[in-house]
């Protein structure tokens, strides 16, 4: 048996994470965190009986704690409960499927406790990258990518030798805009935006998605992953979904992994490596797919993209800025009060407005989010 622990197990990765579990039969959970989903958290406690469940609010806590009076679980909250989660004893894998920059405490705080990491909680690593990979490193424990490029690049690997690759090439669907001229995209109202053609996804990723932050955020991840410089990494776009990423090597050859975009593949990948598991999910039909098409992006439509790449070259704590912004604009935007434009707009500025700071601690990546956060609430 296999154990984990599921940092957002309520989510569309937490549940196809719960899936892989259910199909395989051969792993146990041993801890679940949420939000404040309560009720999907306790039909998860029934059916997959972790010891440790957290919810992120105290008094979802407290009603959930009542709900499963009968069930051997202990339940925590804050961030208290995502440390316990994080940290589980019986744990061999945290898998960090939570949104957003609130995970780099429970990430790091799994990595120090010994804990590999399946990584789909890309922020984490876009903020933080410099204060988790030496720590990954120093721990000797794995951070395997869920994302599903990351994972497409990550068997393009397997069996190579490091030294002779060239690039990176990170495919991205475009997301719903990506023919839409600058005219129409002044009108984009939030239903548009969760509207994804390939992919399923929590709302926070569905709209990065549409902006292309989603792929800034990935070019940083592949950075931090494979431990690249930004020059070796191409964003290509290619709408089918079909090659989920390719590496490129010095003497031209081009490896890709393929296949029907299922983010559980990826998942099952990251949770078994290096064993290849048999799954029942729908096979690619060549004969059906017809073609595949390539484009570059286009970085003035989506200046979020540009962006990711500035924010990268300054390094140090602007990383954290690009991400907070847009993690603040993105939820303006759902909420109505931003437009769609304006997401690229308030991470622009807010990193116009921000003086980078060398090689942060994560103290000082927490108060710069906090600042970023305080500081663009005050305008918008
Ligand atoms: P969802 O919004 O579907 O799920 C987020 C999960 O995090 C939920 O379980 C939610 O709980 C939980 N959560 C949110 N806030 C807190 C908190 N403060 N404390 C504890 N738990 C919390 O997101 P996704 O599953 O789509 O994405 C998760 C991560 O994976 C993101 O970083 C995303 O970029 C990345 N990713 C996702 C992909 C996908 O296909 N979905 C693909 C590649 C990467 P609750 O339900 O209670 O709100
Ligand atoms: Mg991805």
């Amino acid at each position: 048996m296999k154990s984990i622990a599921i940092l957002g197990s309520t989510g569309s990765i937490g549940t196809q994470t719960l899936e892989v579990v259910r199909e395989q039969k051969d792993i146990e959970v041993t801890a679940v965190a949420a939000g404040s989903n309560i009720e999907l958290l306790e039909r998860q406690i029934r059916e997959f009986k972790p010891g440790i469940a957290a919810v992120w609010e105290e008094e979802k806590a407290r009603q959930l704690r009542g709900k499963v009076r009968d069930c051997p679980v202990k339940v925590y909250s804050g961030m208290d409960g995502l440390l316990a989660a994080a940290t589980a004893k019986e744990a061999e894998t945290v898998v960090a499927a939570v949104v957003g920059m609130i995970g780099i405490r429970p990430v790091m705080a799994a990595i120090k406790a010994g804990k590999d990491i399946a990584l789909a909680n890309k922020e984490t690593l876009v903020a933080a990258g410099h204060l988790i990979m030496p720590l990954v490193k120093e721990k000797g424990v794995s951070l395997l990518p869920v994302d599903s490029e990351h994972s497409a690049i990550f068997q393009s690997l397997n069996g190579e030798q490091r030294e002779s690759l060239e690039k990176v090439i990170l495919t991205a669907s475009g997301g719903p805009f990506r023919t839409w001229t600058k005219a129409q995209m002044e009108t984009i109202q939030p239903e548009d935006a969760l509207k994804h053609p390939n992919w399923k996804m929590g709302s926070k990723i569905t709209i990065d998605s549409a902006t292309m932050v989603n792929k800034g955020l990935e070019v940083m991840e592949a950075k931090w992953l494979f431990d690249v410089e930004l020059e070796q990494i191409q964003v290509l776009v290619h709408p089918q979904s079909v090659i989920h990423s390719m590496v490129q090597y010095q003497d031209g050859a081009v490896i890709a992994q393929l296949g029907v975009p299922d983010m559980k593949l990826p998942i099952q990948y990251a949770l078994y490596y290096p064993h290849r598991r048999p799954m029942s999910a729908k096979r690619l039909d060549f004969g059906m797919l017809g073609q595949m098409t390539f484009e570059a992006p286009d970085f003035e439509r989506f200046y979020g993209l540009q962006l990711a790449f500035e924010a990268a070259k300054a390094g140090g704590s602007m990383p954290a800025v690009y991400n907070a912004a847009n993690e603040a604009a993105v939820q303006k935007f759902l909420n109505g009060s931003l437009a769609f434009l304006q997401i690229p707009e308030v991470i622009s500025m807010s990193m116009e407005a921000h003086t980078v700071i060398k090689n942060p601690g994560l103290e000082q990546v927490m108060e710069t989010e906090a600042a970023v956060r305080e500081w663009i609430e005050s305008r918008w």
